[in-house]
């Protein structure tokens, strides 16, 4: 029977599909010298955070796929995986909803102070009410940066608040299925200046990370409303706590960070213009499920001969 290592528990969903077919050994904890003695001998890996490093890799002889439980795969080395001819496959459309609403939630929430409401009612603060003025969404305008899944997911969900919808990606292949009530800007910069909140929903990688420094904070609106449930790397954490801090924008919400998990001390944290989410947007009842099952379902898929769903280096098997 083949050997599968699951870094990190997952749905049972998922579980009971990997033992229908193969042996599970669940990891103890995610350091890399465990996940090497354990990996040692498996056949496939099933990961959520946990760094599968090239050391991982290399050391895992008979590794023939990795599955990725969610979308980004920033946190394996797929180059390496590549190159040893290591499948490697994700679950790309199980957590879509459940990040956009999340960003719906926290652009709500900024938008209409929550947080420090919430604090002041608690507080006996109830007279304060009048000191925050909350903005409405309707008429303002929407710059979405990255218009893959989860940014025309979230344009699909939000354009019933009477927004106008900008986007800028430029990867994308043609705008033939880009939605009528989302104008494509082909300059970053026209999102930067126009923008009364901007969303970032890209990938990380090396032209992406920190693609969000002092410079762009500095093209934005004072009134701007900075969203990032990306990856943290994308943004420059000190550049935009200098942001928020002297109200260069008005305000952040930010599920991700360059460090997790973040130290107790991160700067941001001291803000009270910014909300924070611990890295939990895809983390509903419903997308845990999806990402069980779809990880699972793709190892099941490669090991029965049949062409996974979803491949991430699509080189290796053609
Ligand atoms: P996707 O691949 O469907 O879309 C990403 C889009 O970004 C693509 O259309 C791509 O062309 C575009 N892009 C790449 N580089 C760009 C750049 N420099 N400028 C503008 N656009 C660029 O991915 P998705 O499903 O929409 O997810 C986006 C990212 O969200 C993922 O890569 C992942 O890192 C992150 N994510 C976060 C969570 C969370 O829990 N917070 C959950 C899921 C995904």
């Amino acid at each position: 029977m083949k050997k599968i290592l699951l870094t990190e528990s997952i749905n049972t969903k998922g579980v009971e599909l990997l033992e229908k077919y193969f042996s599970i050994i669940k990891a103890s904890n995610t350091d890399e010298k465990t996940l090497i003695k354990l990996s040692g001998d498996c056949n496939g890996i099933l990961v959520r955070t946990a760094k599968i490093t090239s050391k991982i890799i290399e050391n895992s002889p008979e590794l023939k796929i990795i599955s990725r439980h969610g979308s980004g795969y920033d946190n394996v080395d797929i180059e390496s995986a590549t190159k040893r001819g290591i499948l490697v496959v994700n679950a790309p459309l199980a957590n879509i909803d459940s990040v956009a609403e999340h960003v719906i939630c926290m652009l709500l929430a900024s938008a209409k102070n929550l947080i420090q409401m919430d604090h002041i009612t608690r507080e006996g603060n109830y007279h304060l009410r009048n000191s925050f003025l909350n903005i409405e969404i309707k008429n303002k305008t929407i710059g979405i940066i990255g218009f893959g899944k989860i940014g025309a997911s979230l344009a699909e969900k939000i354009k019933s608040f009477g927004v106008k919808i900008n986007a800028y990606d430029p990867y994308l292949k043609s705008y033939n299925s880009v939605p009528s009530y989302v104008t494509m800007k082909s300059n970053i910069d026209d999102i930067f200046r126009e923008s009364d909140i901007i969303t970032i929903h890209v990938p990380l990688n090396n032209n992406t990370r920190n693609m969000i420094g002092k410079s762009e904070f500095l093209k934005m609106k004072t009134s701007c409303i900075f969203i990032n449930a990306s990856r943290g790397e994308v943004v420059d954490e000190l550049a935009l706590y200098d942001a928020l801090k002297m109200n260069r924008i008005k305000a952040a919400a930010a599920d991700v960070f360059a460090k997790e998990p973040p130290d107790k001390n991160n700067p941001l944290f001291s803000l009270k213009n910014i909300i924070i989410s611990p890295h939990n947007a895809a983390l509903t009842e419903e997308s845990m499920i999806n990402m069980a099952v779809d990880s699972a379902q793709g190892i099941v898929d490669f090991f029965k001969g049949n062409r996974p769903k979803y491949v991430v280096n699509p080189e290796v098997i053609f």
